[in-house]
């Protein structure tokens, strides 16, 4: 395991949802109140930077492009036209929501959640958004929801409302996209920071941004134990994910969101997106539409 290398000094307010898009070789994140897509070409080292208009809380590899969850609903992005494809928009009726967290489930749907732009009321919730156009909601009042993780086998979904300190477990229903049996599996300490993004490896141990701790954690949610801790050089750690062309690398956003001067001379990174060599591969991001599902 090697040090955490800074790839782009990005001073984002709030860069989350890195996602890497195996096709292109690169990994889409997003600023999220500066509602802008970035693409980082490990290759060239560039990161490319799209505003898209409005916030936007988390985009997914789709079959032209990209699927994003913006403010006013969901979007098919074609990268090359730029043409938008509007799919559903479950919280018109909500204006102080916005989308936060979300990624695919292992057969291609789109899992994403929503919360109170104030960080106030638990208005937020967490939906599935099918291929075919369906969009059911899996958990209603959800303060901030956040990280998203299915264990290797598919058979559950590990999630993330951040103001709990928890990160609780589903039975995941691959075939209907349903959810039961919660319990919580890892209970983060109040010295670590909050939970916020996640994902998982090949064990099936979850990677856990540290939201205010400077790191992300490697936890075994059959014990609900730290495994590693590893240092960020950013107070705000706000997600991660494998990539890299055999899925060891881990890349890690991070945010300047409410960190003061004194905070910011301790870490003049914070807002960058970050890497990691590791020695466990994770696994890849599902693309949105992947798998056709037969009931
Ligand atoms: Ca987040």
């Amino acid at each position: 395991m090697t040090e955490v290398e800074l790839l782009i000094d990005a001073h984002a307010e709030l860069g989350e949802g890195p996602v890497w898009d195996a096709r292109a070789n690169r990994l889409y994140w997003v600023d999220i109140h500066a509602g802008i897509l970035h693409q980082y070409d490990p290759v060239a080292a560039v990161d490319t930077q799209t505003p898209l208009g409005e916030p936007v809380g988390c985009v997914a590899p789709a079959q032209e492009g990209i699927i994003a969850a913006l403010k006013s609903g969901v979007v098919l992005i074609n990268l090359t036209t730029g043409a938008r494809t509007p799919l559903v928009g479950p919280e018109a009726h909500l204006p102080n929501n916005r989308p936060n967290d979300g990624k695919c489930d292992p057969v291609g749907r789109f899992i994403f959640g929503t919360m109170d732009d104030a960080e106030q009321d638990a208005s937020g919730s967490l939906y599935a958004l099918s291929p075919d156009g369906s969009c059911k909601t899996l958990v209603s009042h959800v303060r901030i929801s956040n990280g998203l993780a299915w264990s290797p086998d598919n058979k559950t979904l590990y999630y993330i409302d951040t103001p709990t300190r928890e990160v609780a477990a589903f039975d995941y229903d691959l075939i209907q996209g349903s959810i039961a049996h919660k319990r919580v599996v890892i209970k983060v300490p109040e010295s670590l920071g909050w939970p916020d993004g996640m994902t998982v490896d090949v064990e099936g141990m979850l990677w856990i941004a540290l939201w205010g701790g400077a790191a992300v954690g490697r936890f075994d949610p059959t014990s609900g134990t730290l495994l590693q801790k590893i240092n960020v050089p950013a107070l705000h750690v706000t997600s991660c994910t494998f990539g890299g062309p055999d899925f060891t690398h881990l890349y890690i956003t991070s945010a300047r969101k409410g960190v003061n001067d004194e905070q910011l001379a301790r870490y003049p990174h914070t807002g960058g997106l970050f890497r990691l060599q590791t020695n466990v591969a994770g696994t890849p991001a599902v693309q949105f539409g992947a798998t056709p599902i037969t009931v």
